[in-house]
């Protein structure tokens, strides 16, 4: 039911499309079945990872993936609190050398299956498209090979017959704390389903990979409450994320200067408070830029924030 394919081994005639993974869509498609491919849109947001034994680079105070900034210096920078390192040269875990940071788009996989498989119906299920233009239901539902570019997407599709993660690490490498529960429970929603699950990945022994082929959820949730304990997070702490977004960056710049200086003042010092600083995320013609807000009994400080996101269009609030 599992098949884990070692990318360092593979062989992949285009990036991420391994031999085995090929020849396994051409029988499916043959069965006259679909597949459902992931491959991360934020992937392309270039975070680092080592080739040799899959180690990701993450931020020392949030556990979240790192990203490769290349202006107006090269740089890590960690997008939750904002942290920077240089790029390192070597791997801290085996000393390897060979760090990769290749920002390699959906499009570009998306041109690549449609090389391999010309004759085939395929359609990219993108959450920016479904706000934009609206889902094509129809679309997806005549696809022989649906493109998922967000985990998010749980979609109940009939005659799936392989869900296949073409780069494991680019799920992985989502900044967000609860990305590996997410990739462990959409595994196992699709393996209960009776799917072939294949798992392209340059690190095929990570724990993650061991407990979701043998099933282990005990482990996993032993795993990762442990981790959520020593990074802070849910269920342990509360954790919040307040965005602004607007077309013009000065607005947002004033906005978020004034929500931050408010908590400032009215939070206790047990409450951790990040902000981005320069970065803005851009999504439909929106600039984006949050505040995080970490620690116990934020209720408080929520009720406040209410109150500007009455003031001010554009802020909203979301618990993690
Ligand atoms: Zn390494
Ligand atoms: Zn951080």
């Amino acid at each position: 039911m599992f098949t884990i394919i070692d990318l360092t081994y593979a062989r992949c005639p285009l990036p991420f499309l391994s031999d085995e993974l090929i020849q396994k869509i051409t029988e499916v498609r043959a069965d006259g079945k679909k597949c459902l491919l992931f491959f991360n849109r934020r992937w392309s947001a270039r975070t680092l990872i080592c080739k040799d034994c899959g180690y990701q680079f993450l931020c020392e105070r949030c556990d979240l993936a790192m990203i490769v900034h290349t202006s107006p210096t090269r740089r890590l920078l960690c997008h939750h609190c904002s942290a920077e390192s240089e790029i390192p040269h070597s791997c801290p875990k085996c000393h390897g050398t060979n760090l990769n940071s290749i920002g390699f788009g959906i499009q570009k996989i998306e041109e690549n299956l449609k090389k391999l498989f010309p004759e085939a119906r395929i359609a990219r299920i993108d959450s920016d498209k479904k706000r934009s233009d609206g889902i094509q239901f129809q679309e997806i539902s005549e696809a022989e090979i649906l493109l998922s570019t967000e985990m998010g997407n749980t979609l109940s599709i009939e005659w799936i017959e392989l869900v296949a993660f073409l780069l494991l690490e680019s799920e992985i490498a989502v900044p967000e704390y609860d990305i590996e529960e997410k990739i462990y429970t959409n595994i196992a929603y699709n393996a209960r389903k009776g799917s072939d699950i294949y798992i392209q990945t340059f690190a095929p022994k990570s724990d993650l990979v061991k407990n979701i082929t043998e099933g282990n959820y005990r482990d996993f949730l032993i795993h990762t409450l442990a981790e959520r304990k020593t990074f802070s997070y849910p269920p342990y702490k509360e954790l919040v994320h307040i965005w602004v977004r607007d077309p013009s960056k000065e607005r947002i710049k004033d906005i978020i200067y004034k929500l931050r200086n408010k908590l400032e003042i009215l939070k206790t010092p047990e409450v951790e408070l990040y902000f981005d600083k320069e970065l803005f995320t851009k999504r439909n013609n929106e600039y984006g830029q949050k505040i995080v807000l970490k620690g116990d009994n934020l209720s408080p400080l929520l009720v406040e924030i209410e109150k500007e996101i009455f003031r001010n269009r554009g802020v909203s609030l979301e618990r993690k």
